[in-house]
């Protein structure tokens, strides 16, 4: 039996690492609306060609079509099973649209998980990134100390322009902004609002939404 579920959480928490981590235990699809707008795009279907409208322009794509997306997902066979649902919703209005779809069809889910950790962590964790230009590696300041060179291959760290402390603080605050009704929101329904902490390590965190799952009774 799988397990529906909607993963919510800040810029820098690990949402999306976490994601697959529940999609892969519980052996259902993790649907991420980003990654479904960019198949969407690849594929050419008439969804798609709706959303490289507005992708072109440069435009976000309305809630409508990503709904469309969605829907598509569940009425396939890959997510018959269960999901676990990736970026979306955002909004409160996101989140009505996505209740009905779900309603239309029966469904239910199991959980809205809320990862949360302290702004200065995110901030910390974000700004401490660095990005070699030369083999494209990731790392942090904490592994490599600063102003180090690249592990691998010796060039020059960088620091992404969207990842300076500032940004981040900026991010971070549209998202609370955005995001402080719908946790209301979730919080209110009946599937309720489960917060999960999204401090330490991957692997803590992991083990931390495993298990507050499997106290819900979600693993079946
Ligand atoms: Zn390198």
């Amino acid at each position: 039996m799988g397990v529906r579920l909607i993963i919510m959480g800040p810029p820098g928490v690990g949402k999306g690492t976490q994601g697959e981590f529940l999609a892969e235990r519980f052996g259902v699809p993790r649907l991420s609306t980003g990654d479904m707008i960019r198949a969407a795009l690849q594929a050419g279907t008439p969804l798609g060609e709706r959303v490289r409208v507005y992708y072109e322009a440069g435009e976000l794509v309305p809630d409508e079509v990503v709904l469309g997306l969605i829907a598509e997902a569940f009425d396939g066979s890959e997510a018959s099973g269960g999901f676990v649902l990736d970026g979306f919703p955002r909004t409160v209005p996101q989140a009505d649209g996505l209740g009905e779809l779900l309603a239309d069809r029966s469904i239910e889910l199991d959980a809205v998980l809320s990862l949360e950790a302290p702004e200065e962590e995110l901030v910390d964790r974000i700004s401490g990134r660095r990005v070699c230009g030369a083999c494209g590696l990731v790392t942090h300041v904490r592994a490599v100390g600063a102003n180090a060179p690249c592990p691998e291959c010796g060039a020059a760290l960088a620091q992404r322009s969207d990842d300076r402390a500032e940004t981040v603080r900026n991010r971070l605050a549209v998202y609370r902004a955005q995001t402080e009704p719908l946790l209301a929101y979730y919080a209110r329904s009946e599937t309720g609002l489960t917060a999960v902490d999204g401090t330490g390590t991957l692997e803590a965190v992991r083990d931390r939404l495993f298990e507050t799952l499997h106290m819900a009774e979600v693993a079946g």
